[in-house]
């Protein structure tokens, strides 16, 4: 079957044709270059950008194009200028190896890649975002993306090794100390990742507020000490506030209730994607008063190879959090299913259970 393919150079993929048209379909098989690997893709993970992807309220993606960029898979083809010494123990990449794919695109030559700060790179791009992406049999990835994961891995676990990197640069970024209470504002995939995370990195205790209670349930299963459809209630039990908040919905009121939580000298992290245009009201009085840090984290920083290693650890309760997994051609149910807030994370297997 695969051969097959292969001689045709068709593959079946996704294709956003232009805001609002989503089908599955068929598109040229991608060669990679000089310096690329060619991945079959063994699961792609589905985020909140996919459906900004879908409706076109994601300015940086051109189209048509082939959405997907938390995803793993297997080395098929290598480009003929493939590096050698890639990442950890200076890997010779090969055909068959296993990997997990960082979608980050830096330029490595704008004002913030030369201070090492390419997540905000000023021609930043990413594969799934601006290039062709991995809700597709086949996609071509630079040699220099590519991180391999252990045997004991599965190709769905490594696929959310890219929002467990992202939640890795967040706590990076927000720095909690040890012992320190902690409240997440949502407890969606995001908020789940960054609790089971906090939890390890030290915090003494996580409250978690959502509206959705199914998720609360989650969260308490996975060691949240309470849980609560309201900050207010929350607040009632930890009357001088959390010394970290973390806003992880990106909704403008979720992120003016999660601010007055914030403990005398605490911080406050913006970590959920709010709408461009969106805007909050916040105490000034109180963040010099109180001497309140905030802080915001976007994206992935010299955080997935630590993802990896987490992932690799045990570190994140994968049943909890891979509840849904459907084959290529039903991505546009899996879309909506991720925008009714079914489940947790919802992945797409192109090649079947690789
Ligand atoms: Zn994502
Ligand atoms: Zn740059």
């Amino acid at each position: 079957m695969m051969i097959f393919l292969l001689e045709e150079k068709i593959m079946r993929a996704v294709i956003v044709d232009k805001p609002g048209t989503v089908h599955v379909g068929t598109a040229p098989d991608p060669t990679p270059k000089a310096d690329e690997v060619l991945i079959r893709v063994g699961a792609c993970g589905i985020c909140g950008t996919d459906l900004h992807i879908a409706e076109g309220s994601f300015p940086p993606s051109p189209y048509p194009i082939i959405p997907g960029h938390e995803f793993a898979g297997e080395i098929v083809a290598l480009g003929s200028n493939v590096p050698k010494g890639i990442g950890r123990k200076g890997t010779v990449l090969r055909e068959g190896m296993r990997v997990a794919v960082d979608p980050s695109l830096f330029c490595g030559h704008c004002d913030f890649c030369r201070v090492g700060h390419g997540n905000l790179c000023a021609n930043w791009g990413a594969i799934g975002d601006t290039v062709s992406g991995a809700f597709a049999e086949y996609v071509a990835v630079p040699a220099a993306n590519v991180y391999l994961i252990p045997d004991h891995v599965s190709y769905r676990e490594a696929a959310l090794v890219e929002p467990i990197s992202c939640a890795v640069h967040g706590l990076h970024k927000l720095s909690p100390r040890l012992g320190d209470t902690m409240l997440i504002v949502g407890a969606g995939t995001m908020g789940l990742l960054l609790m089971q995370l906090a939890l390890r990195g030290g915090a003494s205790r996580i409250a978690m507020m959502d509206l959705n209670t199914k998720r609360l349930a989650l969260a308490e299963k996975l060691g949240a000490s309470r849980i609560a459809t309201s900050v207010d209630e929350l607040l009632s039990y930890e009357p001088d506030g959390f010394d970290c908040v973390v806003d992880a919905t990106g909704i403008a009121r979720a992120i003016e209730s999660g601010f007055t939580a914030v403990k005398r000298g605490g911080k406050f992290m913006v970590f959920g994607v709010a709408n461009s245009e969106a805007r909050v009201s916040l105490s000034p009085f109180r963040i010099y008063n109180d001497e309140i840090t905030v802080v915001g984290s976007m994206a992935v920083l010299d955080s997935f190879q630590p993802a990896i290693d987490l992932v690799a650890s045990g570190a994140i309760n994968m049943e909890v959090m891979l509840t849904q997994a459907l084959p290529l051609e039903r991505y546009p149910e899996a879309l909506e299913m991720v925008r009714r807030g079914e489940g947790v994370k919802t992945q797409v297997l192109p090649n079947g259970n690789l």
